[in-house]
């Protein structure tokens, strides 16, 4: 495993729309490793292969239940309203409260290719929503509806 440099905002990758993934192969899993040890490093809950100058639609994410990788995630349910504060890896010292569903359903593949559907509400929901506007080139600052200036966490 290797850590990876994190693209911060002002690099116009972090606006790009991520490409499917359609090979399973040593490559994504050499990526996602990667990304898994980059994650940790900096202490964040999320991040997406765009983070690390990756236009794959891939993310990492651990909030505190242990690592979930999810490869060509889709959102196909989402319900309520949660009104938290967030951050990102690529907008250091920034935080602010946005607007996300409280719950929502996503449909993703392993790294072998198997889809799951997982279900998540409060923190999950809200970083799975945050890493999956990453892979559309939308940053979380683009949600933000109040600012906040400290980090609560
Ligand atoms: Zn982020």
């Amino acid at each position: 495993m290797a850590y990876r440099n994190i693209v911060k905002i002002g690099d116009s990758i972090l606006d790009k729309k991520s490409r499917k993934i359609e090979e399973f192969d040593e490559r994504l899993h050499v990526l996602l490793d990667d990304m898994a040890e980059t994650m940790y490093k900096e202490n964040g809950a999320g991040l997406a292969a765009v983070q690390v100058g990756v236009l794959k639609r891939v993310f990492v994410a651990d909030v505190g239940e242990g690592l979930i990788e999810l490869v060509n995630p889709e959102i196909i349910e989402f319900e309520g309203i949660q009104e938290e504060q967030e951050g990102c890896l690529s907008v250091p010292g920034e935080y602010g409260i946005t607007s996300r569903p409280a719950t929502v359903k996503v449909k993703g593949q392993n790294r072998q290719g198997k889809w799951f559907v997982y279900k998540a509400e409060g923190l999950k929901a809200r970083c799975f929503c945050h890493e999956i506007d990453h892979l559309d080139g939308v940053l979380f600052t683009k949600r933000v509806i109040r600012k906040s200036n400290e980090e609560i966490e």
